[in-house]
């Protein structure tokens, strides 16, 4: 899908605006009607839309218009530092123990890239942070989930613990954290299972899980191509679980992937990594400022 980027938008205005010196009440109006339906066609949620105009509006006016940039591009400027602030500045690390194992939870609604982002935040710890972590296959329902992580193991020499299906989710967590410090790994991920709709059910076994293991860290997985959709379950999940960061994957496809301001906005944690692609090296820290430049286009 071609998006028409933010600056084009933006060109109308910026014209009328030539060799001003002050960007003028009336302009920001109309540049921020751009960024409006900008950030509204990048699935950005509505009401973050509207606050987030107020904000920089707010900002913008009055500003004296800087030698070396045009109106637009001040506008522009001032438009993505804001959202870059929305999702938290700063590029925030996996939480780590201060005693090892470091106990990381992966959650999720299945489909989302759960047992996929397992893999790659393993390989992820190993090659970039010089970590020995195990995985852990706590997702008893999902027929092929055992064997999907299984077969991650042995495609990346990495391994995988598992008791089979037939064992209560809460125990395999629980021994795998034992197996861990036994072994010396200094992380374990847990994948544990999704459903297709958030149910009872599932936060209950996911509380339970959570209490076993007491994790550092709680990731949710979410599919960015579900935008307002991954928005909710974020809120759920966070609601009825707490989580301490969110996995945004999918973000290789054709999205622009507004959803990323709105799952900050409505649970507080951030964004940590970033999904971009099937293959197992496709797991990036996640940047602000590089995703507000994507928001805009
Ligand atoms: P789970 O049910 O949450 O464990 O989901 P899976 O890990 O089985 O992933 C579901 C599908 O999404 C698989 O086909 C993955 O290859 C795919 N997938 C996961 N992460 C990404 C990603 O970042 N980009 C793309 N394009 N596909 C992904």
């Amino acid at each position: 899908m071609a998006f028409e980027s933010l600056a084009e938008r933006l060109q109308g205005t910026m014209d009328r605006m030539k060799g001003r010196g002050k960007v003028n009440e009336d302009d920001v109006k109309d540049m921020m009607r751009e960024v409006r339906l900008a950030l509204l066609e990048a699935d950005v949620n509505f009401k973050v839309v509207k606050q987030f105009v107020k904000d920089v509006r707010e900002r913008a006016v009055g500003q004296e218009v800087m030698e070396s940039l045009t109106p637009g591009q001040q506008v522009i400027k001032v438009v993505n530092e804001e959202l870059t602030k929305l999702m938290g500045g700063e590029q925030v690390k996996i939480n780590t123990a201060s005693r090892p194992p470091t106990v990381v939870m992966m959650v999720g609604l299945q489909g989302a890239g759960k047992t996929t982002t397992t893999g790659k935040l393993a390989l992820h710890l190993r090659k970039k942070h010089n970590r020995k972590p195990l995985m852990a296959a706590a997702d008893i329902y999902r027929p092929a989930a055992i064997d999907q992580l299984e077969t991650l193991g042995k495609q990346l020499d990495m391994p995988v613990f598992s008791m089979g299906n037939q064992v209560n989710p809460v125990e395999i967590a629980t021994k795998a954290v034992e197996q861990a410090k036994e072994d010396n790994h200094d992380y374990v991920i847990v994948d544990t299972a999704g459903r297709l709709h958030v149910d009872d059910n599932l936060m209950d076994e996911l509380d339970q899980i959570k209490a076993a293991v007491n994790p550092d860290e709680v990731l949710l997985v979410v599919d960015a191509m579900t935008g307002q959709d991954a928005v909710n379950v974020a809120e759920t999940f966070h609601e009825r679980l707490g989580i301490t960061g969110i996995v945004m994957t999918k973000l290789d496809g054709d999205t622009r992937g507004g959803a990323a301001i709105s799952v900050k906005a409505v649970t507080g944690q951030p964004i940590k990594f970033a999904g971009m692609g099937e293959k197992t090296d496709a797991l990036e820290p996640f940047h602000p400022e590089r995703m507000a430049s994507r928001i805009l286009g």
